[in-house]
């Protein structure tokens, strides 16, 4: 499958049409961004590393049983997945505080969250992606009260197969991020799963071996993502 148009460039990953209407290429780029665009990097290995992670991810959670946009790995910084009409709502779940939470809510990072907490956002870089409840999404007509039910389920599913799968590798799943869109009338995990989106720490030291390594400049960011993935066992090439 060979890309043809852009169809929109994002700031980590631009995706292109293809031949099949129904299916689309995501290219993992090496560009880092984080605080909404304001601080930017190119780091070397970073698409290749996420593209490769993100295959694994989402097999393993198809394999689990929750549907997600993606077909194939096709080189070493793209892969094929189904065009999805994407919803503009970023669901999150944290099992240990960190983040926004602990800014909000002047909790003390590091503190375990049972039952785990779920939040929605609303996918807009203007507004810093504000936090939001089921009652905007209603209101504003961001996704079914159908959808939002199983946006939730399907996020808490995710965690229940992920945080084992990362407790493998000797490594707490802190939180992490996850979007959602229509393909012909279900709804799909989309978008990708790498440590760009998610917190990972070190079960026994607390190690942040996440994208927080370049949001907080403590440098090694790439060098963290391919320990996970040696972890995980996840083949880089
Ligand atoms: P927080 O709300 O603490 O900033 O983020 C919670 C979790 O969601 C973190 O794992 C963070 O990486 C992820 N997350 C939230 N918003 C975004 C986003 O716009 N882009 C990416 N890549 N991750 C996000």
């Amino acid at each position: 499958m060979k890309r043809k148009d852009i169809l929109y460039a994002g700031k980590a990953k631009s995706v292109y049409t293809t031949d099949d209407p129904e299916l689309l290429i995501l290219e993992f780029r090496d560009d880092t961004s984080a605080f909404d665009g304001e601080k930017m990097a190119q780091l070397a290995r970073k698409g290749r590393v996420n593209n490769y992670f993100n295959a694994f991810i989402m097999e393993k959670l198809a394999a689990a049983g929750i549907e997600n946009h993606f077909v194939e790995r096709i080189s070493d910084t793209e892969s094929l997945v189904r065009r999805l009409e994407m919803l503009p709502v970023e669901c999150v779940v944290r099992n240990f505080a960190a983040g926004s939470l602990c800014r909000r809510l002047g909790v003390e990072e590091g503190l375990e969250l049972a039952p785990p907490v779920f939040e929605f956002f609303l996918k807009n870089d203007a507004l810093h992606d504000p936090m939001i409840n089921e009652s905007h999404i209603r209101t504003f007509g961001w996704a079914t009260e159908e959808e939002v039910a199983r946006m939730k389920e399907l996020t808490l599913a995710v965690n229940g197969v992920l945080r084992e799968l990362f407790a493998a590798g000797g490594l707490l799943l802190v939180d992490y991020k996850l979007e959602f869109g229509r393909f012909q009338g279900r709804l799909l995990l989309g978008d990708e799963f790498s440590p760009d989106g998610c917190r990972l720490w070190d079960r026994e030291t607390r190690e942040k071996l996440d994208k927080d390594r370049f949001r907080q400049g403590l440098g090694g960011v790439i060098e963290a993502y391919e320990e996970v993935a040696r972890r995980l066992q996840i083949p880089l090439a």
